[in-house]
This record gives structure tokens, C-alpha cells and sequence, in this order.
């Protein structure tokens, strides 16, 4: 009974040290969107109207609104996504936001970010 008490409390520990470090590492990376704000693109300007979706190529996984969508939502899955890494997209992407953001440097600077991060699995 003994050692089961010691064994429970020893994986809490490692449980909060491990939920401790990823926490830090969290609040210490700067957000999707920050990283974007440094090529002077600001995802905020994004009205979310999708007139930006008229792409249909099958390397799609998202949207590309979606894409700027999730920067805004600092959501890491956009970085392996599919989306991210097509060619066909990048290709056509630099004029497709009617709103002024240049989604062509976008995307470069989420891929940059990606293999910064190690998170290059829609490669
Ligand atoms: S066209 Fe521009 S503003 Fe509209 S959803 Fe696409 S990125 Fe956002």
C-alpha cells in the first residue's frame, strides 16, 4: 500500500514538472501571430470573409482564411498543415486577400517558423 502511495506521488510530480515546462516554454516563445507582426503583416486585419478561398487544389487540407484564422487563434496545427506546404498555394497566394495582407510572405514566414519548431509534417 505503501509503495503504491509513493508510486502515485511520484508520477504527479513528473506530471506537474512536465505541465510546469511546457507552460514555461509556452509563455516564453512568441505567438504565431507576433511572428508574423515582425515581416509587417498584421493578422488582425483579417475580416474573416474567406474571399480569399477560391483556391481548389487537393494539397488543401484548410483554407487559407482558415490558415490566417488559426495564426489569430495561435493554433501550432497550422503549421504541419497541408495548406502550409503546397506550392500550388504559395504560387497564388500573394494577391488572393482582398483585405491587403500579403498571404504569399505569410506563409513563408509560418514555414520558416515551422522548421524553426521542428514542425514540418505537411512538408
Ligand atoms: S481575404 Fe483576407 S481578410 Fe478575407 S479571409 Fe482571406 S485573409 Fe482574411
Amino acid at each position: 500500500m505503501f509503495n503504491e502511495w509513493v508510486e502515485v506521488r511520484r508520477i504527479y510530480l513528473i506530471r506537474i514538472r512536465n505541465e510546469t515546462t511546457d507552460l514555461h516554454k509556452w509563455a516564453m516563445s512568441p505567438s504565431l501571430r507576433q511572428i508574423i507582426l515582425t515581416i509587417g503583416q498584421d493578422v488582425r486585419d483579417c475580416h474573416a470573409c474567406y474571399d480569399c478561398d477560391i483556391l481548389d487544389t487537393i494539397e488543401q487540407d484548410i483554407s487559407l482564411g482558415s490558415l490566417v484564422q488559426m495564426v489569430l487563434l495561435n493554433d501550432e496545427d497550422v503549421l504541419s498543415s497541408h495548406t502550409l506546404w503546397s506550392d500550388a498555394v504559395l504560387k497564388s497566394a500573394q494577391h488572393m486577400c482582398k483585405r491587403g495582407l500579403n498571404l504569399e510572405e505569410i506563409i513563408l514566414a509560418l514555414r520558416q517558423e515551422a522548421e524553426r519548431r521542428g514542425l514540418t509534417v505537411g512538408k
